[in-house]
């Protein structure tokens, strides 16, 4: 119940819903229990009139028809009034709570994505809110009026005859009892049917989206057994679950219907005896039908009460996470396109600082060790160093993505720790092994980090990347849509629009983290003219797989074990007889163990 209530906090605004959504509610149940009252009021004029023809009875009962025609039609009307707002409400809570979601994970730290499953983090935006806000719907639109019907009901049998409030008070607590001791055995197999499923959905969107990995390995077979077998177990977890759903289910119902024996029993017998009038009986028959209600049900409510505060715990839980209070400010203000900040250092100047760096990924030992490193603007710098040696690290720590366990890195004379990571990001431009495309078209794509740019812009930096002239080859050219329905890119076409997207970026710092290394041959050397283009006057840090590429570098800084081992000239460090210069020798050679030592560096021959 803290839970929910705390959703209700969490969401003031809604505040006006919630009490217009209350007073329907007291409305829903006044115009319900007035209907009774019509009733037994006609009733007793019957009794007491009958055999009168037509006389001043009709009138009466006339009377008492017609206020029961106005009570029920009111009562459609507030019950009306009350589910539209309670429709609206939720919508408006799942709005506002998903909406907040989504925000705190863009200004959570990339290390919380370390952490968690992507299925989870989905899951929760889909099931977890929806949970939350279909049982407030369902509270609003029906039970609030229930449970008020339910007490009124509770006090006016109570003023009738006591023993009648007591037989109906003693079902409450034994009900609501069974129910939950059913619900909690029932969340625990539900549990087991959720994580089944999806396992099996998670697997299903995998085999889906690699249809291609699964064909050409021959293992259909093996994916439709293991999708099979995860779905056919929770047909034995809902047969288990059921069953004793309906076992509990014949106790409840059974100590209702003998409550409900002995309430009517009650009711009849003092009827014959006289203390109840015709009319009284039949106002109290109807108030028990009433009071039924909300009791049957109730296992609903308790059931999808559970899932809500699971849900909202669930929630919570990442709501509270503590974000950087840097990243904050990305997410908010004003959807402006600012000019990138220029840069303050002069070419030749140092732009970028690595001191004394050391860093390790979150309850991991150390990846880098005391890098120091100075870098000036314009230059361009080739990182070497083996396969997991830290060298995608070390760019993430450039970006902010993570903080050094010491040390510091500075950008433009602003250390990262407290900087603006909108500042900084906005002066750095990156080409990953994956171009990374987001559906939508072509020229969307390339006009990521500048969604106004004009047609021009977009053309002018696809001609840098060496994209112009097999976009303009596609029937739709810049607005063929590309992702899930539209064009089917290669790897090295898709590379040339992620250049081009730096390229429209124009930030002085540029991040190529193995850019090529996912082309063959052929795409690599139409991606890399564009790259050349890309790092004109920018200046550069890259991770290549490709001695030849890096031979035109200013410096390369080679990394063993976590520190930096030398930086020089290219044609410093092929003399030097360290890893570089291995690496040179190595590359000519066509020895399989030659071949593999290049590769334990990410480097082809
Ligand atoms: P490189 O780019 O030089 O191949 P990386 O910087 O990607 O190396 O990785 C360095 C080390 O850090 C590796 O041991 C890798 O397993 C580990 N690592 C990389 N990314 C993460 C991460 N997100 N969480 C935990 N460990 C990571
Ligand atoms: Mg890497």
């Amino acid at each position: 119940m803290k839970s929910i209530l705390r959703i209700l906090r969490a969401t003031k605004e809604l505040n006006r819903y919630y009490i217009f959504i209350m007073a329907c509610a007291v409305l829903t149940s006044v115009t319900a229990l007035a209907s009774p009252f019509a009733i037994k009021g006609a009733t007793d004029a019957v009794v007491q009139h009958s055999g009168e023809g037509w006389g001043r009875g009709l009138n009466v009962i006339i009377w008492f028809a017609v206020a029961y025609l106005v009570a029920q039609l009111l009562n459609t009307l507030f019950t009306n009034i009350g589910g539209y707002l309670g429709d609206v409400m939720s919508q408006r809570m799942r709005t506002m709570l998903s909406v907040r979601y989504f925000d705190k994970l863009l200004s959570l730290p990339l290390s919380y994505y370390d952490e968690e499953l992507t299925g989870t983090i989905v899951s929760r935006l889909n099931r977890t809110i929806m949970e939350i806000t279909r049982f407030i719907q369902m509270f609003s639109n029906t039970f609030a009026s229930l449970l008020i019907t339910t007490a009124s009901v509770l006090i006016i049998s109570g003023i009738y005859y006591w023993p009648l409030a007591v037989l109906l008070l003693i079902i409450f607590p034994v009900y609501f009892w069974l129910t939950s001791k059913t619900s909690e055995k029932w969340q625990v197999w539900e549990g087991e049917k959720n994580a089944d499923i999806d396992v099996a959905s998670g697997r299903f969107n995998e085999v889906i989206g690699q249809i291609r990995v699964v064909k050409s390995f021959g293992q259909e077979r093996r994916e439709l057994s293991i999708f099979r077998q995860l779905f056919h177990s929770t047909i034995g977890t809902t047969s288990q679950q059921s069953r004793y759903w309906h076992k509990m289910d014949v106790y409840r119902l059974a100590f209702l219907n003998i409550v409900f024996f002995l309430l009517y029993l009650l009711i009849f017998v003092r009827t014959l005896q006289g203390k109840f009038s015709i009319g009284d009986m039949v106002l109290l028959i109807q108030l028990m039908g009433m009071a039924v209600q909300p009791i049957t049900s109730l296992s609903w409510v308790v059931d999808a009460a559970q899932r809500a505060i699971a849900g909202s715990k669930d929630y919570f839980d990442v709501m509270e996470r503590e974000v950087d209070p840097r990243a904050v400010a990305l997410t908010q203000g004003e959807l402006t396109e600012k000019e990138p900040e220029p840069v303050k250092a002069e070419p030749g100047q140092e732009i970028i600082r690595f001191e004394n760096v050391t860093f390790g990924y979150e309850g991991e030992g150390d990846v880098l060790h005391d890098i120091d490193l100075s870098i000036r603007r314009g230059e361009k710098i080739a990182f070497v160093g083996e396969s997991g040696g830290g060298k995608s690290t070390l760019m993430s720590l450039l970006e902010g993505l993570y903080d050094p366990r010491s040390g510091s890195v500075t950008v433009d004379g602003m250390n990262l720790v407290e900087g603006n990571l909108q500042k900084l990001r906005s002066q750095i431009g990156m080409v990953f092994q994956d171009a990374s495309l987001f559906s939508g078209t072509i020229a969307e794509n390339i006009a990521y980090a500048r969604p106004n740019a004009t047609r021009e812009e977009v053309r002018e930096a696809a001609i840098k990347a060496n994209a112009d002239q097999f976009i303009r080859g596609f029937a739709d050219g810049y607005d063929s849509l590309i992702g899930e329905r539209g064009l089917k890119l290669s790897g090295g076409q898709k590379q040339r629009i992620a250049v081009a997207r730096a390229i429209l970026k124009d930030a002085p710092i540029l991040i190529l983290d193995e850019a090529t290394s996912a082309l063959d041959t052929k795409a690599e050397r139409a991606v890399q003219k564009g790259l050349d283009e890309l790092m004109a006057g920018r200046t550069s840090l890259i991770i290549a797989h490709r001695l030849s590429t890096i031979s035109a570098v200013d410096r390369i800084v080679t990394l063993r074990d976590g520190r930096i081992d030398e930086v020089g000239t290219p044609a410093e460090l092929a003399r030097s007889g360290g890893i570089y210069a291995e690496l040179l020798g190595l590359q000519n050679s066509s020895s399989k163990a030659d071949k593999n030592r290049l590769k334990s560096y990410d480097i082809v021959g």
